[in-house]
């Protein structure tokens, strides 16, 4: 009861910051979100669930999917995927052209756009239905079969994504995309636009708390040595231009959305997940930022 005792003071906490920050706008499907929603859960190794507030609402996952992209890219190809993005943090914003054309079309990390549509491309060359495979992982890790991808998210993505269909072109400039740019771009935007909760997520990505094994089933997802990898990745580069800013405040590896989600591990021991829509100028929900904050002062919990 310890923990849910935390996540009850810490909804009361964030009240007065609901509603202060704009959902994403640049499509309409996010920018209707409502931003005085809040929900956070949290799943422990031993199989324990706490939960506060709108943790059951499905919301788009957006760039936390980059998470499952790495977890399948690295499940295909090994250690490979790393001729093709690199692992440093790329401090400038997780849509930008500019670092490719000096760095040689190698992006920086798995957490940018650029390093996420690579991966995407390796994950169509070793699978036949790269769709199915994502769909059919998600919903065994999350133990939950209705988890389903937002059809207006992704049509909007898909009508308003020039910038990444400019990053696919540019990145095929350098040899570094080998299928066609639409299969790569719809993969890509399909990941982003799938539907999940706080319950959902926490639940599914609990295998990166505990060696890269869901704490319900023996088999492991990865190998303990490609869950610290992870993790290491979604500290220095989880969050866009801010991960200095969570490593600071939060103190856990962490990884955010545009769609209000930010995910959190504390390794061996719990994943949690904290959602609002309303993002600060980095692209990191505000709330979400805040909740989690709060939650490991109050704790104490930390890598660090
Ligand atoms: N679909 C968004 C994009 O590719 C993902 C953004 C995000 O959550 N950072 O621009």
């Amino acid at each position: 009861m310890f923990y849910q005792k935390i996540l009850d003071q810490i909804q009361d906490e964030i009240q007065p910051l609901l509603g202060q920050c704009p959902p994403a706008d640049y499509i309409p499907a996010l920018a209707e979100a409502d931003n005085t929603a809040f929900g956070m859960s949290v799943y422990t190794v031993e199989g324990e669930h706490y939960q506060v507030g709108a943790a059951d609402t499905p919301f788009s996952i957006q760039s936390i999917s980059k998470v499952y992209n790495l977890t399948l890219a690295m499940r295909f190809i090994g250690d490979d995927f790393l001729k093709r993005v690199g692992v440093e943090p790329s401090g400038t914003a997780f849509n930008s052209l500019s670092q490719l054309e000096y760095e040689h079309g190698i992006p920086r990390n798995p957490f940018i756009n650029a390093g996420a549509l690579v991966l995407t491309d390796t994950i169509i060359s070793n699978s036949c239905n790269p769709y199915q495979v994502l769909l059919d992982f998600v919903r065994t890790t999350s133990g939950n079969e209705t988890v389903e991808y937002d059809e207006r998210v992704f049509q909007s993505e898909y009508d308003h994504g020039h910038r990444n269909a400019a990053l696919v072109s540019y990145l095929r400039s350098f040899g570094n995309i080998k299928n066609t740019s639409d299969a790569v771009l719809k993969t890509y935007f399909y990941q982003c636009a799938l539907k999940m909760s706080c319950n959902d997520l926490a639940r599914s990505f609990s295998y990166l708390a505990n060696a890269g094994r869901l704490p319900s089933s023996r088999s492991p997802i990865i190998t303990s040595r490609q869950t610290r990898r992870i993790n290491s990745l979604m500290m220095t580069c989880g969050t866009y231009d801010e991960a200095g800013e969570f490593a600071f405040h939060v103190g856990l590896p962490c990884k955010s959305g545009v769609g209000g989600g930010v995910l959190a591990v504390v390794p061996q021991k719990m994943v949690i997940c904290a959602w609002s829509p309303g993002l600060n100028s980095k692209g990191n929900s505000m709330v979400a930022t805040r909740a989690l904050q709060l939650f490991t002062e109050k704790t104490g919990l930390s890598v660090f």
